[in-house]
């Protein structure tokens, strides 16, 4: 074990360990290992789709066709990704009991593929489709094909069950988020950027209900210098391996932990 307490892992480590509960929150950022890119960012899909033009109800309401240029690329992409290690690591927290629960904003259903169990979707999911119109709703499987707009029975365009701008945030989604982030120990915030809303403002209400903030981000965001208690800079995958790692040598030189009696 490394000595000192100014190794911002170790502190994280600490925090972890006294005050327990822990709760994530993640972005698009912990799937950019897995292949599917961010929204922000020279690699991102705002650099290739105007998000005013693309991502709004609005413009799903008065420009499917067009919106569905975009959102193709999403279904095709998250449907092909695989969890990537950060996904692994998060689920196996919350297998030994660190993390209760994930809070995500991304669409792609790989923390429940990584076995995540407590998974609130905060936008909702690619995996289904609902028509604005009559509400029905269809796995995504069964209606979309590549290069084709999805269609509802009542003929009108569908659209992912997902939250657009100008959408609100499924209600019950917001309620559990927002209680968690009221009663957790630790929020540890994973790969966002932090300046969509209302998810960017569950740090900030995690903080003021008294939750230490661990970030996890490649880059400095504006939580940075606001409401972090500890920015740990990396990919994802990489930061929590090394938590993992230091939370099970913790758990072997605990003077609580039996030794070999
Ligand atoms: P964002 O694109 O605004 O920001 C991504 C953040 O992740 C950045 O701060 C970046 O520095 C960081 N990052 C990039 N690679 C990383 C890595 N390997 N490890 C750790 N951090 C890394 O994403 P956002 O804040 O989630 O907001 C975008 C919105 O778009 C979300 O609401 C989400 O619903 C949606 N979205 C979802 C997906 C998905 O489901 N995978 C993908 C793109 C966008
Ligand atoms: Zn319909």
């Amino acid at each position: 074990m490394r000595a000192g307490g100014s190794d911002p892992i170790r502190e994280a480590v600490r925090l972890l360990a006294e005050r327990r509960n822990a709760v994530a929150l993640t972005g698009a950022g912990i799937s950019v290992e897995s292949g599917i890119p961010s929204f922000r960012g020279a690699q991102g899909m705002w650099a290739k789709y105007d998000p005013m033009e693309y991502a709004t109800l609005r413009a799903f309401l008065q420009s499917p066709r067009k919106v569905w240029e975009m959102l193709s690329e999403m279904v095709s992409v998250c449907g092909g990704a695989v969890p990537n290690a950060a996904h692994k690591w998060l689920a196996a927290l919350e297998e030994t009991g660190v993390v209760r629960a994930v809070i995500t904003q991304n669409v792609d259903g790989l923390h429940q593929a990584a076995g995540s169990r407590r998974v609130i979707e905060y936008h909702g999911n690619m995996e289904e489709l609902i028509c604005v119109f009559c509400w029905k709703r269809y796995p995504t499987r069964e209606r979309w094909t590549p290069g084709a707009v999805p269609l509802c029975d009542c003929g009108e365009i569908l659209k992912p069950n997902v939250v657009l701008f100008g959408e609100p945030i499924p209600w019950l989604a917001q309620e559990q988020a927002e209680e968690e982030a009221r009663t957790c120990g630790v929020l540890l915030v994973i790969g966002t950027s932090a300046q969509v809303s209302p998810a960017c403002d569950i740090p900030r209400i995690a903080k003021e209900s008294g939750a230490a903030v661990v970030e996890i981000n490649t880059e400095p965001t504006p939580l940075t210098v606001s409401v972090t208690d500890i920015h740990l800079r990396g990919s994802a995958s990489e930061v929590l391996r090394r938590l993992l790692e230091e939370l099970s040598m913790d758990d072997e030189t605990s003077p609580s932990t039996p030794s070999g009696h």
